[in-house]
């Protein structure tokens, strides 16, 4: 076996049943994600459009993508014909777009509501209250090409475990709270994509059940 797969063979050892791990392929060649895929592993992250279609097109079509970064609205069209689940939306004006693509392409595509907790302003996503703002206006109910599957989160970046810890336990908190709140069926809003390389056992133990894991499955990305 090689690097990769020893990789990933050891951090899948490390989680609790139900753990989704999403191997974050970004930056990394289509050998690599290959490696991955030839043990098994289907589920892969990566946060740029062009490089996503491009592995999409050359590798099995079996995989799993999800899309982690910053989505424009105008390149949703790319990767609605395949995309497995969009990690980070955060505005409604984005979730229109996606609906509107997901429509043209027969599907009903899967999307996580990004929230921010973070102490970093760079960082992307919805506050507390205008998740609640959106999820209570119902108008996301026209849509009947997305399905919200659950929500999305990145703590600080910080060597502090107690303040990043309690960043992911408000986030599952705020998790429980909207599923119970908006979602009366219990296989409706079902995922919380927490934790990577340097956090995901942390995030596990705060209700996180995916993790997108990227350095430590391929090594350190060199931009
Ligand atoms: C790059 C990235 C990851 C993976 O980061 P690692 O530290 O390499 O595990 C996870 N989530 C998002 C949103 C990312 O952009």
């Amino acid at each position: 076996m090689g690097i990769v797969a020893d990789n990933l063979s050891l951090i899948k050892s490390s989680l609790s049943l139900g753990v989704t791990l999403v191997a974050v392929s970004k930056t990394k060649p289509e050998e690599m994600i290959l490696d991955a895929y030839e043990v098994g592993h289907r589920d892969f992250g990566e946060n740029k459009v062009q490089d996503l279609v491009q592995k999409y097109e050359h590798l099995p079509k079996d995989i799993n993508w999800h899309f982690i970064g910053h989505l424009q609205t105008n390149k949703v069209k790319y990767i609605a014909p395949f995309i497995h689940l969009l990690h980070g939306i955060d505005t409604e004006k984005l979730l229109v777009q996606v609906n509107k693509e997901g429509r043209k392409n027969n599907r009903i595509i899967n999307c996580l509501l990004q929230i921010h907790v973070a102490q970093e302003e760079t960082k992307f996503g919805l506050s507390e209250m205008e998740l609640m703002e959106l999820l209570s206006a119902g108008r996301l109910s026209e849509l009947n090409n997305i399905h919200i599957v659950g929500l999305m989160a990145m703590a600080s970046n910080t060597s502090n475990k107690s303040q990043v810890a309690s960043e992911f336990k408000q986030v599952s908190d705020l998790f429980c709270r909207v599923k119970e709140t908006f979602f009366d069926d219990d296989k409706d809003f079902t995922v919380l994509s927490m934790g990577m390389s340097g956090d995901y056992l942390l995030a596990i133990e705060n209700g996180s059940n995916m993790v997108r894991v990227g350095s430590s499955i391929f090594g350190d990305r060199i931009y």
